[in-house]
């Protein structure tokens, strides 16, 4: 899920696209898409034309490793292959950009084709300073490529669903409602479109996934896990690269903890008691901050493995000393191995939250380290593109107005 909000200043420019289908089924992909299909599935596929089964692992590699979007370039497998696959009907499938916008801080920001609509993925060279980055620099220093290619690290935000239901009073993505859930291959397809864009050698160049975009991927929960294996077992990113963020369903964190293989958990928590998370998040009213954390501590943690507590700081609603207070007494409480990310808030059109002043923002970073709880501050990335978490509604322009890069409020990305 994703945080959010936009920021207000050139709201008027944001451009809402066709809303067309409200289901969970894709409308308008190919009916025989190649990509977002697993090994065995192709082998089905591969099988069925008259095909060896091995002629599977090579499609794979094509769709996945190679990131070839279409069968006329797969020139590694046989012409009379490609043929059989055309004339049954086959074709790659991969959602393409369709347009995509550059901060001034090198963040991009795509609007990714998917059937008849847009979903929203956003690349951020050099992270956004968030507690992953961070934990990985101190443990990763030197693994990192990217000689050659402008960027030592990079993250990219995916979306899991076109809107989302979850209904944060806080974020932006809410006012689209759900429109619908996101198969396996457009998730995953987010990610192999900007790997192919931008030429990451996966085994040089080190970028993490942050499944924090548009959506909760809780609720669309086996699409969401289906991606998450092909981008493991097939693009070859390793699982604790990726985190995926949850406004607290506690059903799918209880499913999460049962998987063998999974990406790092976030819980977008945002508020210091119940009373206050039930006005921002009505999803409280289902399961409470109690619920939620007893489910994350059935979870088989790894050795150094942390949960991230993701809180967004709204001006006068959760960013005071007391609320600071509140949280560490929660957190105590917890008794789970967990680090916070604070995300300074930014005004969006037709919410009524302000966002917190930068003086607030570390006095509340402050109160935490003192309390011995690992906290960051999530940096601002392209929001002059409605790049930064929270501003992800889709859009067709960046418009003027936008904030300057000068404003350094805080980058809002909740679940
Ligand atoms: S879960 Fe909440 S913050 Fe995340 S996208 Fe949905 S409404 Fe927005």
């Amino acid at each position: 899920m994703q945080g959010q909000q936009e920021h207000g200043a050139g709201a008027e420019t944001l451009v809402l696209l066709g809303r067309d289908a409200v289901s969970g089924q894709a409308p308008d992909l190919p009916s025989k898409a190649l990509f977002g299909r697993s090994l065995g599935e192709l082998a089905e596929a591969v099988v069925a034309l008259g095909e060896k089964p091995y002629r599977a692992k090579q499609l794979a590699d094509a769709l996945y490793r190679q990131r070839i979007d279409t069968l006329d370039q797969m020139t590694t497998l046989p012409l009379v292959f490609r043929e059989k696959l055309h004339a049954a009907g086959w074709s790659v499938g991969r959602p393409p950009i369709v347009e995509s916008f550059r901060s001034v801080d090198g963040t991009e920001r795509y609007l990714i084709q998917t059937g008849g609509q847009t979903v929203e993925t956003v690349w951020m060279p050099e992270g956004d300073d968030a507690a992953e980055d961070v934990e990985e620099e101190s443990t990763s220093a030197g693994q990192a490529g990217g000689q050659g290619v402008g960027w030592k690290r990079a993250t990219i935000c995916v979306s899991s669903q076109i809107g989302c239901a979850v209904n944060c009073r806080f974020c932006l993505t809410a006012k689209l409602g759900l429109q619908r859930n996101l198969t396996a291959g457009e998730i995953a397809g987010q990610v192999v479109t900007v790997l192919a864009r931008h030429g990451v050698e996966l085994n040089r160049n080190r970028v993490n996934l942050v499944f924090m975009g548009m959506g909760e991927p809780f609720l669309n929960y086996d699409n969401f896990m289906a991606a998450v294996r092909l981008l493991i077992e097939e693009v070859g990113i390793a699982a604790p690269r990726m985190t995926v963020s949850t406004s607290g369903i506690v059903p799918g964190i209880e499913r999460f903890a049962a998987e063998p293989e999974r990406p790092r958990l976030a819980i977008s928590l945002n508020a210091p008691n119940d009373e206050v998370r039930e006005a921002i998040m009505p999803i409280n009213r289902k399961w409470s901050i109690n619920d939620v954390l007893e489910a994350v501590r059935r979870i088989p943690f790894k050795p150094r493995e942390k949960v991230t507590f993701e809180y967004v700081l709204l001006d006068g609603v959760t960013d005071r000393p007391e609320h600071a207070d509140e949280l560490i007494g929660l957190l105590r409480r917890a008794r789970l191995p967990l680090m916070v990310n604070l995300i300074a808030w930014n005004p969006g059109p037709g919410i009524e939250y302000s966002s917190p002043s930068n003086g607030a923002v570390l006095a509340f970073q402050k109160l935490l380290l003192e309390a011995g709880i690992q906290t960051y501050i999530r940096r601002p990335r392209g929001r002059d593109i409605y790049a930064a978490c929270g501003q992800l509604k889709r859009t067709s322009e960046a418009g003027s107005g936008a904030p300057s890069e000068g404003d350094s409020r805080g980058f809002p990305n909740l679940a």
